[in-house]
């Protein structure tokens, strides 16, 4: 599968937090062909089962990515000259310096999604010191461009809104688009998935595409219940290295996928990330990561009696910003690394702290 197909669907596909359907009936295509169960929680998480070659009862291997994305709900109405506008309020943390002028979709929840603008007066209009100001939310309304009574006919107050965001092929292998926080981590479990049809691997991978991480983390928590599994891994994307941020405030964009390093991630699964990348010569990078990480692995770590867990994480700019960037080559090492890890599981094995032996 080519990786820049896969991550453009993934991408433009829509998912707001709470509203995951679309997105996860996208992915469900994606995976049906390289797993043996496919199912969605009572929460809606998208949970696939694909069986290990070891003796029952299996070890079972959670690998947790979100795919619900940041974005906006119509929380009300305005008028202005019989012309109608939706108030919004944002799921998910929204950067309002980037809404401005940027082309949305209103998804009704029935009938077909409406094309719209984030509006504001033109700057010839406004006050110096409003010409400053990033508006406050109660300023900032979606233009549809229909009258206020059909406005009110077609749209409900609840209706999510996503950016429209164009996926977008730079040069040197790098893209750029919205949702990449975080389907860029269900393209690497996908990636992942497609290449263990190939191999063998002695443990049960259950493969969680997580709702509502933007919001709370709250897929997960239930997903890490309900799979119970032996070990996790929780994908997503971390800050690269870009102008105006500090080298040890980000990682390097196209150095490979990032291994967290700190109290939120086992040490055990740490190290074995980290001598899967070295044996299989894969670029990879450490990430210190000194207190919750604000992932899926947060959640999951401490789930039931604590599930030993690690973050992998995919170097991407502009991270909560309709334009974000990724390295191609850092998808598909993340990938690879990722798969070898899993076959490289051995059926007896289990994560243990430094101080047990042998149990
Ligand atoms: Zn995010």
């Amino acid at each position: 599968m080519e990786t820049t197909a896969l991550l453009r669907q993934l991408s433009e596909a829509v998912g707001p937090p709470g509203y995951e359907a679309p997105v996860a009936e996208l992915i469900e295509r994606l995976w049906r062909p390289y797993v043996d169960e496919l199912r969605r929680d009572p929460l809606g998480n998208l949970i696939a089962r694909r069986r290990g070659s070891g003796a029952e009862p299996r070890p079972v291997l959670l690998l947790a990515a979100h795919m619900d994305e940041i974005a906006l709900l119509v929380s009300g109405y305005a008028e202005a000259y019989g012309h109608g506008y939706l108030r919004i309020e944002p799921i998910g943390g929204i950067d309002r310096r980037v809404l401005l002028g940027q082309r949305v979709w209103v998804h009704p929840r029935d009938g077909e999604p409406l094309p719209g603008l984030i509006a504001t007066p033109p700057p010839h209009i406004l006050s110096q010191s409003e010409r400053k100001k990033v508006p406050p939310w109660d300023h900032l309304f979606i233009d549809p461009g229909l009258p206020i009574e059909q406005l009110e006919a077609r749209v409900r107050i609840g209706d999510p809104i996503t950016f429209r965001a164009d996926y977008l092929e730079l040069k040197n292998r790098r893209v750029a688009g919205k949702a990449f926080d975080n389907r860029v981590s269900v393209a690497v479990v996908t990636l992942a998935l497609a290449a263990l049809l190939e191999r063998t691997h002695a443990w049960d991978i259950v493969a969680v595409a997580t709702v509502q991480e933007e919001v709370g983390l709250y897929g997960a928590t239930t997903a890490a219940y309900g799979v119970a599994p032996t070990a996790a891994v929780a994908l997503d994307g971390t800050f690269a290295r870009q102008h105006d941020v500090g080298e040890d405030e980000a990682v390097a964009l196209d150095g490979g996928p990032a291994i967290g390093v700190g109290p939120n991630f086992h040490p055990y699964l740490v190290d074995r990330l980290k001598e899967v990348a070295e044996h299989h010569e894969i670029a990879h990078q450490i990430e210190a990561i000194p207190r919750g990480s604000g992932t899926d692995a947060w959640a999951i770590q401490v789930s039931r009696e604590g599930i030993p867990t690690a973050l992998l994480s995919v170097p991407m700019r502009y991270m909560h910003q309709p334009v974000e960037l990724l390295s191609l080559r850092d998808v598909e090492r993340a990938a690879r690394l990722l798969t070898e890890f899993i076959a490289d599981l051995r059926a007896d094995e289990r994560p243990v702290w430094e101080d047990e032996h042998g149990s």
